[in-house]
């Protein structure tokens, strides 16, 4: 490997002892941590995870009210009454990553889109980094629509924004509906993106809507940010922030926090992507790009695949501006697939039949195990051609796998 190749950190040098006690203080998982932590290489330590982070969640809050410094609840995933916890402190590690990352002048107007409210990490975010970085905060929330969107953007002008903070699908539907309708906002030149991948589709409206400066932010509510990235920077290439020790265990995204301000156990957490260390066309060390989720496996009908092949392969068909595979009862006997795609339309014209037959065809072709086990019972997989995919309203993300109960169907 080139330089980034680094010496295992003995715990107490580069990594802060008082961090990995942090984390070992928490009697749900200190079990498994050595005796000497003064003496052991990083890599001994457990990977933890998920799970792990989800077992702490008493002793955790009943830490942050002990704070004297003042703390952040935030919460992502699961469900309303389980949400996963995580507790940042009020700085928000704003003053270390602004060392690196400044992407806010006191003259931008900063639509923040992300959702305000129900512990969502990116609303607050944006808030606080307009406040440190003296730029005019404008605290939107998701717009919905492209009718909702239509009704703002007078407003949009009026204030001047020079600036759209939110996720990739937020922004393609402001950006779409500008593209769509041959508008630009005059005084708009920055996207500060996070929260998910960008998709091709998403993309493709920003190349469209012409030159914006692009900066993102990649990490997860328990790790907050891990890495940040510039307008020279690759969509999916950031750079890990000095205040966060990042390893790529087994080709997987694995942090320890530097800082000792930490309240969460950032010790070898693994929010679960899949990056690769790589050199980026900025120039700048410490880039690595994301791969995607770490999933599991999922099983349909007797065969396991990762989501993410239905997924590339159905959005490799010239036909497919962009698609999301849908699974419907997953586990029950009457399991099956729908994927749904949004169709490139040329000169206004499709034919809806032919587009799709030739995208399951195509999906068939390349996943022959999937072929095989749909031979006799076509019905399994379905390709349907729709105007907009499944976004979900709280997070304004777009998931490209979903699992849904026939019994919610409308
Ligand atoms: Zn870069």
């Amino acid at each position: 490997m080139t330089s980034f190749k680094r010496e295992e950190p003995t715990l107490g040098e580069k990594i802060p002892l008082e961090i990995v006690q942090l984390a070992s203080g928490f009697s749900e998982i200190g079990e498994s941590y050595p005796a000497d932590l003064d003496r052991v290489p990083l890599e001994s330590l457990p990977i933890l995870r998920k799970a792990h982070f989800r077992s702490v969640k008493d002793s955790l809050l009943n830490r942050a009210r002990k704070r004297s410094g003042g703390a952040v609840i935030l919460g992502s995933g699961g469900t309303t009454s389980e949400p996963l916890i995580s507790v940042i402190p009020s700085g928000m590690f704003l003053k270390q990553i602004r060392q690196v990352w400044d992407p806010l002048k006191p003259d931008d107007v900063v639509a923040n889109l992300n959702v305000g409210g129900e512990l969502g990490s990116m609303f607050p975010f944006f808030s606080s980094l307009c406040d440190v970085s003296n730029a005019v905060s404008v605290p939107l929330g998701p717009l919905g629509d492209q009718k909702a969107v239509e009704r703002w953007l007078p407003f949009f002008e009026a204030v001047g924004v020079t600036t759209l903070a939110g996720t990739p699908t937020q922004m393609s539907i402001v950006l779409g509906l500008l593209n769509e309708t041959n508008r630009r906002l005059s005084t708009l030149k920055k996207l500060i993106w996070t929260g998910e991948a960008f998709s091709a589709a998403a993309l493709e409206e920003v190349k469209r809507y012409g030159p914006l400066e692009m900066y993102g932010a990649y990490g997860s509510t328990e790790t907050w940010v891990i890495g940040v990235s510039y307008p020279e920077c690759p969509v999916g290439t950031f750079h890990w922030v000095p205040y966060q020790h990042v390893e790529f265990v087994e080709g997987q995204v694995t942090v320890t926090c530097l800082d000792t301000d930490c309240i969460n156990p950032i010790v070898r957490y693994q929010p679960g992507d899949h990056a690769l260390v790589c050199e980026c066309a900025c120039g700048r060390p410490r880039a690595f790009s994301v791969e995607g989720r770490a999933d599991e496996q999922v099983k349909f009908l007797s065969i396991l695949f990762y989501p993410r092949e239905p997924y590339d392969v159905v959005s490799s068909h010239p036909d497919v501006h962009a698609s999301q595979i849908i699974l419907i009862d997953n586990g029950s006997p009457q399991e099956r697939m729908e994927v749904q795609v949004v169709l490139n339309v040329c000169d206004g014209q499709v034919d809806i039949e032919s587009a799709t037959r030739s995208i399951r065809d195509h999906l068939l072709g390349k996943l022959y195990r999937l072929a095989h086990e749909t031979h006799d019972r076509p019905e399994r997989i379905v390709v349907r051609a729709v105007e907009q995919l499944n976004t979900n309203p709280r997070t304004m993300k777009t998931p490209y796998i979903v699992y849904r109960s026939s019994k919610k169907e409308g």
